[in-house]
């Protein structure tokens, strides 16, 4: 049985820098006129409540989006990111009435967390398609009652075994968020199993991979298992904000391999990583790594 629960981690420094790319990408897709799939392999619950119990029990995200939240200074793409976020967090419309919308220079109180698939639906247009995997029965519950409609389908199944049925899509565009909780060890094969598979299917689909930075041999080993089965362009972004235990446990930052990305993510990362590095830093020793092999 899972005992991995998103809440406990929402909102984290991992999440910032998941979600900061993933807001980046998406907007990269949305700028087309043509209509695209996201497809989420490990969804999550969708949106957290940061008072709740899970996400108090350490409140990560007061080291993560929190740091962000009020900062008059944010470069432009965590500024968007945040802006976004901080639309999560407006009250639900009454029914019947337009949803409410963010003033300029309005701050609301941070009391959610988007998860993935509410980012991805934040940008959503009317032809835009959705397949989100949950394999934990609880959290795919939350997220089936929250998303609903007939371009959107949350399927409580493995993801990794799912992803197969479900590229190349039709018409053939898609965004792919490969986000394990890799609470097994086994995870990191299936992930690079699962890649492999999907980039022979649907070459020219964008995926983005998320990975710990934790002291594991798998997880170093990863981006460059990712490297040798990504036939055209790559990006590879690392942000390490803290230090591991004495014991080597912890997690001292996240990394995002990304398949076939947007041209422009790479100059956009570059821009924003010192600040990123800066607000996040837990430790002296912060740092970040950006490579890429262009197509
Ligand atoms: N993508 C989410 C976000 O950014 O908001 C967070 C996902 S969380 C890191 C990983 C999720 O994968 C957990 O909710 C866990 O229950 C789920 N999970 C674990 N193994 C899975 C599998 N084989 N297939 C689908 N979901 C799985």
């Amino acid at each position: 049985m899972l005992a991995y629960r998103h809440a406990f981690h929402a909102g984290n420094h991992a999440d910032v820098l998941k979600h900061l790319v993933l807001d980046q990408v998406l907007r990269y897709m949305t700028a087309k006129d043509k209509p695209f799939r996201y497809i989420d392999t490990h969804a999550g619950a969708g949106g957290y409540l940061l008072k709740g119990a899970q996400a108090q029990k350490k409140a990560e995200y007061r080291e993560g989006i929190n740091r962000l939240w009020s900062r008059p200074d944010l470069p432009e793409a965590v500024a968007d990111y945040v802006h976004l976020v901080q639309q999560f967090n407006l009250p639900a419309p009454e029914p019947g009435q337009p949803a409410p919308v963010l003033e300029k220079g309005m701050t609301p109180p941070l009391a959610l967390y988007p998860g993935s698939p509410s980012i991805a639906r934040l940008h959503a247009r009317p032809g835009d398609s959705m397949r989100l995997f949950e394999l934990h029965p609880s959290d795919a519950r939350t997220l089936a009652a929250h998303f609903g409609g007939r371009q959107v389908q949350v399927i409580n199944e493995d993801g990794f075994a799912g992803l197969k049925g479900q590229v190349p899509p039709t018409p053939r565009r898609a965004l792919v968020l490969v986000d394990p909780s890799y609470e097994l060890v086994a995870d990191y094969g299936k992930v690079v199993a699962t890649m492999r598979d999907a980039v022979q299917r649907f070459p020219e689909g964008v995926y983005v991979v998320w990975y710990p930075q934790i002291a594991r041999v798998e997880a170093a080993q990863l981006p460059k298992r990712l490297m040798s089965l990504s036939p055209k362009g790559w990006l590879h972004v690392r942000m390490t904000v803290a230090q591991t235990d004495s014991q080597g446990f912890g997690l001292a930052g996240s990394g995002l391999f990304v398949i076939n990305p947007p041209y422009t993510l790479h100059e956009t990362l570059q821009g924003v990583m010192p600040f990123l590095v800066e607000v996040l830093a837990q430790y002296d020793g912060a740092s970040y790594l950006i490579e890429e092999q262009p197509a």
